[in-house]
C-alpha cells in the first residue's frame, strides 16, 4: 500500500469526548472518502466491535485504535495504538488502571472552578460524558459553553483549563513504556500522536522520541488536525530521523467543534513508510 491512501487513523466518539456515535463516524468517514479507519477514543476500547462493524457495513477497511493517555517529563502525552488485539486483557486492564483517577481529578477541577465562581461544573460535565468514567476536560469546556461563560471551547480552555487556569487539575497517567508495551505486546503499533502539541523543549523531545523507541514504538503521527503545514514537514523529517513509519489522522471529535473533518487532511509524503504498511495483516 501506498501513502496515497485515504486514511484516517485518530478520531473519537461518544464512548470516550467526540459526539457522534461509532456507526455515525463510521458514516461520515464513508461519505468522505476514507478508505482505512481507525477509532481512537481516549483510554478506552469499549467502541471497538461497533466500530469494527460499522466499518464493514460501510466498506471501510479497519483498524482497531486507542489513544493512550501518557504521563511524560511532567506532561501529557497521547500514544495512539493501532491494530492490537481489542480483547486481550493486558490491554484491557492496563486502560482501566489509567481511566481510574479521572472521576477525582473531575471533583478538583470543579472545586478550582467554584473558587471562581462557577458552580455545579462536576455534575454540569457529568451531563457531557456518554461514559462518567472518562470525564474530561472536554465535557467540562462542553458545559461552560452550554451554560454561557465561554462561547466556544476554545475559549474555555484558553481560560479554564489549560496549565496556571483555574480549572485545571494535572493527572498522573500511564507510563510511557507501559503504554507501548500494552499495544505492542497485543500485536499492534504504538504511534506518538501530534508531536507538534506538546510544549517540550529540545532535549525533552529528543528524549520522548528516543525511549518510545527504546520500548518498542515505531511510528508518530505526521499529517494530523493538530499540526500546521510547517509542522508536517518538521514531523517527516524527525520520522525520517529516528526511522519511525508515519500516520495521517484528523482527530476529528464533533462537527460543531473540530476544525478538521475525517477523511480531509493531505495526504502522508511519499518519502515516508506509511504506518498502514507495518500493519497489513492487521486490518480487518
Ligand atoms: P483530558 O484528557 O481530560 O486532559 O482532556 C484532553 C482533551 O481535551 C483532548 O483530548 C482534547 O479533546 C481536548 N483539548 C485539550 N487541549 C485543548 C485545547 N487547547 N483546545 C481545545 N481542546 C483541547
Ligand atoms: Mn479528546
Ligand atoms: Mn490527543
Ligand atoms: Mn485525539
Amino acid at each position: 500500500m501506498t501513502s496515497i491512501l485515504n486514511a484516517d487513523l485518530h478520531c473519537h466518539s461518544v464512548v470516550s469526548d467526540g459526539t457522534l456515535t461509532p456507526e455515525q463516524l463510521a458514516e461520515r468517514a464513508k461519505a468522505n472518502g476514507v478508505e482505512l479507519w481507525a477509532l481512537t477514543d481516549h483510554d478506552e476500547i469499549g467502541g471497538q466491535a461497533r466500530a469494527a462493524a460499522a466499518a464493514r457495513a460501510n466498506g471501510l477497511k479497519y483498524l482497531t485504535g486507542a489513544e493512550i493517555s501518557v504521563t511524560f517529563a511532567g506532561e501529557t502525552v497521547h500514544i495512539v495504538g493501532l491494530g492490537f488485539d481489542a480483547e486481550d486483557p493486558r490491554m484491557v486492564q492496563g486502560l482501566i488502571d489509567t481511566r481510574g483517577g479521572r472521576d477525582k481529578r473531575a471533583h478538583e477541577m470543579s472545586d478550582g472552578l467554584a473558587k471562581v465562581g462557577i458552580k455545579g461544573a462536576y455534575e454540569g460535565a457529568l451531563t457531557f460524558a456518554g461514559n462518567p468514567e472518562l470525564i474530561s476536560r472536554t465535557h467540562f469546556a462542553r458545559f461552560l459553553v452550554e451554560s454561557g461563560v465561554c462561547t466556544d471551547t476554545y475559549e474555555v480552555f484558553r481560560k479554564y483549563l489549560t496549565e496556571g487556569k483555574p480549572g485545571y487539575v494535572p493527572h498522573r497517567w500511564a507510563s510511557l513504556k507501559d503504554a507501548v508495551t500494552w499495544i505492542t505486546q497485543t500485536g499492534g503499533i504504538a504511534v506518538i500522536a501530534h508531536p507538534g502539541r506538546y510544549k517540550f523543549t529540545a532535549n525533552e523531545e529528543y528524549a520522548l522520541f528516543s525511549e518510545f523507541k527504546a520500548h518498542g514504538g515505531r511510528a508518530v503521527e505526521v499529517v494530523t488536525g493538530s499540526h500546521t503545514p510547517a509542522e508536517y514537514v518538521e514531523y517527516a523529517a524527525v520520522a525520517k530521523e529516528f526511522g519511525l513509519a508515519a500516520s495521517r489522522g484528523s482527530d476529528f471529535h464533533s462537527p460543531d467543534e473540530s476544525h478538521t473533518d475525517l477523511g480531509t487532511l493531505p495526504y502522508l509524503p511519499g518519502d515516508l513508510t506509511p504506518v498502514w504498511e507495518l500493519l497489513a495483516d492487521r486490518i480487518q
